[in-house]
């Protein structure tokens, strides 16, 4: 018999439940108890569809009130000492750990977040050193096993294993120099044999151990690990699946395959082509292996032709008792249902599957490969043949203009028409900006008045021209602040955007957009991604006209605002029919239509957004220069249209840029600012180092926190720039948008920026 299998699954609930209670909680306007009661509901109406959607092998211990590395922390009492001591409930010092906290005295920054893999869900990174000492303070897999019993479903319990745990920390503050978080393995492997001791003593069959880092080169290098940590688990533990997810596992197979474990489980959705080389490597041990076969990373339905042929080619080599159908990674990156969505037309709700469905999907699929006779059966999968079979041929109809364009794309159209040093000389002529140009990275404050009227002009209650008047105000609003205090590049503030990707997705052809499709991202932050569906166009002018009215009303250049290509595509759900490198080429050629427009509107400055394109670095390192390529050359398509007159711009959130320098280069912008505030002067040593030619921002104080930079830090921070970086490329900025930030610190700051850009142009 083949078994299903779902790895995890989304937290949120069906309304938000989850969302909404925590954020409640942190209001005060929710007591412990009833956040407690609101989670409870939410798990067992998860466990319970997932059984009334007869999937075999149910997750447990996966869920969580922010994150599941953060509950990992604070079971195994990986707490820093900033949160210890401050009169704080173990749920408030938990969610202080998640997010800060800043009231009644207590004033402690969040710990450190960071992506996960290669998704846009943040974790809590936990913070090691020779000091920690790991406590088992408390059995969330074991509670919520209990919890499930309690209800009559037996579920599989999920636990982060440990060197995936170890490897995903860093170095706490105290550690020696040259710690190593993986050094604490054997530490770290008692708690983990009494967790797991627990589990079986509880009556626990099987337990599902994540080590999702097996899918990454530095795994290579941990092979004696793996080996000591499950000889030592396995005697003490349930059976264990040890679940691998996201990128193939190459050569790591080959130890993995001699670990002591009852099951493995592998992305064929990522890297259908590992299932030969994992079967080859398996087939003469005992081990069951669980295919994801049905994706956790998108939403499209699950081809059951191409899926039953990978489950019949595992049965064949292994026997049907060996192979579980599984989702390929846990339900997380994935909406709960569609049954939430009213808006979309059956022909596209006939081409997806969220999480629930997706748990059909498993179930049917291990029926089909058992053998099953029953005739429900047999229609489940006709229907899907049908469905299929009808994208596939929606998917034929393609934009021939689109295609024709993307094929027909010269190499010319990747370059600016003179290097950068010609390009320097023309702009300064025509822009006539001072030494230190100042300028912010688009957007200003979100505040209450502009997601109101939003809100309205979507229940129809205000009129579009209304709604556009409301936002011209704004723009005023935004520019008159803008020349009072004195910066010299303007931005219009991005008032008009709800986000930045879904902004441009709504107004682009070959998008769909759902109405509770909620994807977390950290916390209590959940994202809905935009759908690519179809070929991507522009049907006309998408920003000109908020840009042009900026500049209309200021003698002060305007800057004009655009989100990259690649950063569309990394944060909406792509086709899977066609590559991503071709959907980015789409994206870029209906960006430069964008950029020339507003190049012919006189808007001199451009500003492309690429703060996504680190993210989508594939996770195995020989898979980067693909990537890397077409991601490069298609942010040049998108901006390299504009006469050498016009200077562009782009941003990234991070700081993080050894890995990619050269990358940064060959982009080409005129202009670059980065998130620099919290990062030491390493950063700017790298851009030193490998000869960085081109002008770039440094963010000079970090907008994340409300905390008001005083003039003086934000000259010491530039003097210390100047060290690195020459004076004749310095642009002073923040390290991000502020449109996260309320209007009294953001009004402060930048009058520190520029008085202290003044200052360092000796001018003030
Ligand atoms: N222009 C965007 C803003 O200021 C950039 C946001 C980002 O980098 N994530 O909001
Ligand atoms: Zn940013």
């Amino acid at each position: 018999m083949v078994l299903s299998s779902v790895l995890g699954f989304p937290r949120i609930g069906a309304h938000r439940e989850i969302k909404k209670a925590v954020e409640a909680y942190w209001a005060g306007k929710l007591s412990i108890e009833d956040l407690n009661k609101a989670a409870t509901e939410v798990k067992k109406a998860s466990w319970t569809s997932l059984q009334k959607h007869k999937v075999d092998l149910i997750p447990s211990g996966d869920f969580s009130l922010y994150d599941h590395v953060l509950d990992h922390s604070a079971a195994f009492n990986v707490i820093p000492k900033r949160y210890i001591g401050l009169g704080l409930s173990p749920l408030d010092v938990y969610f202080a750990m998640g997010r800060g906290r800043q009231a009644e005295g207590v004033d402690v920054p969040a710990c450190e977040m960071k992506k996960w893999f290669d998704s846009n869900y943040h974790y809590v990174v936990p913070e090691l050193s020779e000091q920690t000492e790991f406590k088992l303070l408390y059995n969330k897999a074991l509670q919520e096993y209990t919890e499930a019993k309690a209800i009559g479903i037996t579920t599989r319990p999920v636990i982060l294993g440990p060197i995936s745990y170890l490897v995903l920390g860093k170095a706490a503050k105290e550690a020696s120099a040259n710690f190593q978080p993986i050094s604490l393995l054997p530490k770290i492997l008692p708690i983990y044999k009494q967790l797991l001791a627990q589990l079986k003593e509880a009556g626990v069959e099987s337990v599902q151990v994540d080590e999702p880092i097996l899918v990454l080169d530095k795994a290579a290098e941990l092979d004696k690990q793996y080996a000591t940590a499950f000889a030592e688990l396995s005697p003490v533990a349930p059976k264990i699946m040890l679940t691998t997810y996201f990128a193939r596992l190459d050569s790591n197979i080959k130890f993995i395959a001699k670990l002591p474990i009852a099951g493995l489980h592998i992305d064929l959705c990522r890297a259908p082509g590992q299932l030969d080389d994992v079967l080859n490597e398996i087939k003469s041990t005992k081990i069951i292996l669980s295919l994801g076969v049905v994706s956790g990373r998108n939403i499209w339905k699950c081809d059951f032709a191409a899926a039953i042929k990978q489950g019949q080619k595992a049965i064949d080599a292994l026997g049907a008792d060996r192979v579980i159908v599984a989702t390929s990674s846990s339900l997380l990156h994935t909406p709960v249902t569609l049954a939430s969505e009213k808006k979309l037309t059956p022909q596209q709700k006939d081409w997806f599957s969220f999480a629930l469905e997706k748990a059909t999907e498993v179930a049917t699929l291990a029926a089909i490969l058992s053998g099953s006779q029953d005739p429900a059966i047999a229609t489940a999968r006709e229907k899907n043949a049908t469905s299929i079979a009808k994208r596939r041929e929606f998917e034929h109809t393609s934009d021939d203009a689109v295609r024709k364009r993307v094929d027909s794309i010269t190499p010319d159209m990747y370059h600016r028409k003179s290097p950068f040093s010609t390009r320097k000389e023309v702009q300064a002529k025509k822009l006539q900006l001072p030494a230190f140009p100042t300028t912010t990275i688009g957007s200003f404050p979100q505040t209450k008045e502009i997601r109101t009227a939003r809100a309205k002009l979507g229940k129809g209650e205000i009129t579009e021209a209304e709604y556009e008047d409301f936002i011209k105000q704004e723009i005023e609003l935004v520019v008159r602040f803008q020349e009072k205090v004195g910066l010299d590049l303007l931005v219009h503030g991005e008032a008009e955007r709800n986000d930045m990707v879904q902004y441009f997705g709504e107004q682009l052809n070959g998008f769909v957009f759902t109405q509770n499709a909620w994807v977390q991202s950290y916390g209590s932050r959940y994202v809905r991604p935009p759908i690519i569906v179809s070929d991507v166009s522009r049907s006309g002018p998408m920003t000109v006209r908020w840009s042009s009215y900026a500049q209309s009303i200021t003698k002060k250049p305007m800057k004009g605002m655009l989100t990259g290509p690649v950063t569309i595509l990394n944060w909406s759900f792509p086709r899977d029919d066609v590559s991503r490198k071709l959907q980015s080429q789409q994206l870029a050629l209906a960006l430069r239509d964008e950029v020339i427009d507003l190049e012919k509107a006189s808007i001199n400055a451009i500003q492309v957004d690429e703060p996504a394109i680190r993210e989508g670095l594939p996770l195995r390192r020989s898979d980067w220069d693909e990537y890397l390529e077409w991601a490069v050359d298609t942010f040049k398509l998108a901006t390299a249209g504009v006469s050498d007159a016009t200077q562009t711009h782009s941003h990234f959130c991070y700081s993080d840029f050894d890995d990619i320098f050269s990358s940064i280069q060959r982009l080409d912008a005129d202009v670059i600012s980065i998130e620099f505030s919290k990062s030491d002067m390493k950063l700017l040593h790298t851009f030193k180092q490998y000869g960085y030619s081109n002008q770039i921002g440094p963010g000079v104080y970090d907008i994340h926190s409300p905390r008001v930079p005083s003039e003086q830090e934000i000259t010491d921070r530039l003097k210390a720039s100047l060290e690195i970086i020459p004076a004749r490329l310095m642009f002073v900025n923040p390290d991000c948008g502020l449109k996260t930030r309320g209007w009294k610190e953001t009004e402060a700051s930048l009058a520190n920026l520029v008085a202290a850009a003044r200052k360092a142009r000796g001018s003030a």
